[in-house]
């Protein structure tokens, strides 16, 4: 456990020892330390979301994944390559497994130091594939208001290395193969009531309005970049 100076409790690397089995050099489950404390992202996202977000719902999409994959030929398989044939997996795995690596994602892309909007290379790659940043954050909204029920919006990067806004219903995301659109997510927003009720009940646009001031653009565009080799 570590207890960072805002006193609240960050509970690191649960999962490795939960791995195991499948042997010497597979990537270990971890459940990460979030890089900031759960008011930080206050007044757009409000501490109390952020404790139960992180702590009950990511940690129990984490713990399930362990408990699913745990004495399996899957165990030490890394989250990208099950997703990859995820239509041939338990529905646990499709399910816990999106959920904690979508998590693990949205934790990264928001920032105290966020909003704006991005430069450089990405900021050119939206220009061309949406033709400008507000063209590219309406068609966002426009996913993320219209997802019905619970799931993400994604900004991805297509095997053509184009850009492209896509929605995804549950815990799935665009890598896995039951995905209409797939590619490598470089941003996603969690729409499911769980990430906004609280503070901004039904007004589910709102909170998408809100996360924009929070978006850790450097992190999308780190991404980007790699997602580019
Ligand atoms: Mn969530």
């Amino acid at each position: 456990m570590n207890i960072n100076m805002n006193g609240w409790i960050g509970i690191a690397v649960l999962g490795l020892a939960a791995t195991a089995a499948s042997g010497q050099g597979a990537p270990a489950l971890v459940f990460e330390q979030l890089q900031y404390a759960y008011d930080a992202l206050e007044p757009y996202i409000d501490a109390q979301t952020m404790e139960i977000h992180y702590s009950r719902h990511h940690q129990t999409y984490f713990n399930n994944l362990t408990k699913a994959v745990a004495g399996t030929e899957l165990e030490g398989q890394s989250l990208e390559a099950l997703f990859a044939k995820i239509s041939q997996l338990p529905v646990a795995v499709r399910n816990n497994g999106g959920g904690h690596w979508n998590h693990a994602l949205f934790w990264k892309s928001l920032s105290p130091q966020g909003g704006g909007q991005p430069d450089g290379e990405l900021l050119a790659a939206i220009e061309k594939a949406f033709g400008s940043f507000d063209e590219f954050k309406k068609q966002f909204d426009a996913a993320a208001v219209g997802r019905f029920g619970s799931g993400w919006a994604w900004l991805v990067a297509g095997a053509d290395g184009k850009l492209f806004v896509s929605s995804t219903p549950n815990q799935d995301n665009p890598l896995m193969d039951v995905a209409e659109k797939r590619g490598a997510p470089l941003l996603g927003l969690d729409v499911w009531e769980h990430a906004y009720y609280l503070k901004y009940q039904n007004k589910r646009a709102d909170y998408i309005a809100a996360f924009w001031n929070v978006v850790n653009w450097p992190e999308v565009a780190a991404r980007y970049a790699a997602a580019k080799k």
